[in-house]
């Protein structure tokens, strides 16, 4: 079975992006030979990828405990004997887990330096890996185009404080997200925002790029600060039309979340 794999290059960095399961995708940030898988929730696939590339994998990055994204840990780490990076209070629930990450920690992988974000809500556990030069963001299940993760464990006020933290990086950033959900969070979005002039071209542009390449990802913050109603809870229409104009911030934002559930 020949594997669609999207690539994206700065500099002598790559990402290689890798469709598995239903809808999720894989990582492997790569430098000079040498890879890190982002969430390699199917191990085989991975190391087939390696293989095809003449690739050394040289460390797994969590972002938190969801099978789809640790399911190869184990496979990966026996064979390769590297290290598996998480968030230390989900030590019990990483397979292979070595080294705890937290929120300040800046890892140097290579000529790779990856600063770790907290960002709970989908689960309590939850990092995010941002790359500064360049621009790269691994956030999991937290962001997607027009969308958010579901909470499983955390709360509303948690989510909206990892939200707010991402939404304070660069525009430029492209989003590496671990799910294709463009398409139904758009016809969520437009559901509720039905007039969002923007969410209607982007709309026509995803179905377009979604029919031509199968995937839409990533995303760049710019747009979804923009666009994504998760991310505008103090954008005058979108509380205009929740008729939430004197709520809080956070209120605004458990709103929209309460509506996607529901959808
Ligand atoms: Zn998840």
């Amino acid at each position: 079975m020949s594997l669609e794999i999207f690539t994206h290059s700065w500099k002598t960095f790559e990402v290689l992006q890798i469709p598995a399961f239903d809808d999720n995708y894989l990582y492997l940030i790569v430098d000079s030979g040498s890879a890190w898988a982002v969430d390699p929730g199917d191990g085989p696939i991975i190391d087939s990828v390696l293989t095809q590339k003449n690739l050394k994998l040289k460390g797994i990055l969590n972002t938190h405990h969801h099978s789809d994204h640790v399911g190869g840990n184990a496979f990966l780490a026996e064979k390769w004997q590297c290290p598996v990076y998480a968030h230390p209070k989900d030590q019990a629930r990483i397979p292979a887990f070595t080294h705890p990450v937290q929120e300040g920690l800046t890892l140097e992988l290579g000529n790779l330096k990856v600063q770790v974000l907290d960002v709970p809500g989908h689960t309590l556990n939850h990092v995010a890996y941002g790359l500064a030069e360049p621009q790269w963001l691994f956030c999991g299940d937290t962001l997607f185009p027009c969308g958010c993760g579901r909470l499983f464990e955390g709360t509303p006020q948690q989510m909206y404080g990892s939200l707010k933290k991402l939404r304070q990086l660069p525009g430029e950033t492209l989003v590496f997200c671990a799910h294709e959900y463009t398409l139904s969070n758009l016809r969520f979005a437009l559901q509720e925002f039905p007039d969002d002039t923007l969410l209607k071209r982007l709309q026509m542009e995803m179905t377009e790029k979604k029919q031509r390449t199968s995937c839409t990802i990533p995303t760049t913050l710019q747009m979804e600060k923009d666009a994504n109603p998760f991310l505008r809870w103090d954008d005058p229409k979108i509380r205009k039309a929740l008729e939430m104009s004197d709520a809080e911030d956070w209120q605004v934002f458990a709103e929209i979340r309460k509506r996607r559930d529901h959808f």
